[in-house]
């Protein structure tokens, strides 16, 4: 799934929407599934509020890239913004450059998905990728429910 959106909160609710019903391919449950959804709305959020800064409201777009592989979701949002000049303060919990903000939107994603990757550059923009596979799976698939021959009707 590619989605581009321009940069707006109110698309956030898309994003949480449109990865959330990818996820349920996966046997994820419900309340995974709630997590993934406020993780990738978090990592939608940031690229809003902190990528395009002097820039008229959804003038520049984000991307936000989705997709299912050996039982594994991969979420990617994507900006070409201002980048992250130090990642390692940012991802801190309770640091923000904004003063009405939290500081918790990188926690929050490391808490629900299994993997948060941030690759970022100044002046070329930032891209998250978050990674998460249903619980209790190992990393091979394990048919669980195969039918028994001759049950049923
Ligand atoms: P909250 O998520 O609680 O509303 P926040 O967005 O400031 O607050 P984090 O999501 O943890 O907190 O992000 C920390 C900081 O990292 C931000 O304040 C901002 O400076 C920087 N940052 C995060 N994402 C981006 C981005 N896509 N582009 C530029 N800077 C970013
Ligand atoms: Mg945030």
């Amino acid at each position: 799934m590619r989605l581009e959106l321009p940069a707006l909160p109110e698309n956030a609710a898309l994003v949480r929407v449109a990865v959330g019903c990818l996820a349920a391919q996966l046997e994820f449950t419900l309340a995974e599934i709630e997590e993934i959804r406020v993780a990738a709305s978090e990592a939608f959020s940031n690229a809003v509020l902190h990528a395009y800064p002097g820039s008229p409201p959804g003038d520049r777009s984000v991307t936000v890239e989705a997709r299912l592989e050996n039982g594994l979701l991969e979420v990617s949002v994507a900006d070409r913004g201002v980048g992250i000049a130090d990642l390692e303060q940012a991802r801190r919990p309770s640091y923000t450059t904004l003063p009405d903000r939290m500081g918790l939107g990188f926690v929050f994603m490391e808490t629900f998905m299994d993997e948060v990757t941030v690759r970022t550059s100044v002046g070329s923009g930032t891209r998250v990728v978050l990674r998460k596979r249903p619980a209790g799976r190992g990393p091979a698939e394990t048919p669980d429910e195969v039918p028994s021959e001759g049950s049923g009707g």
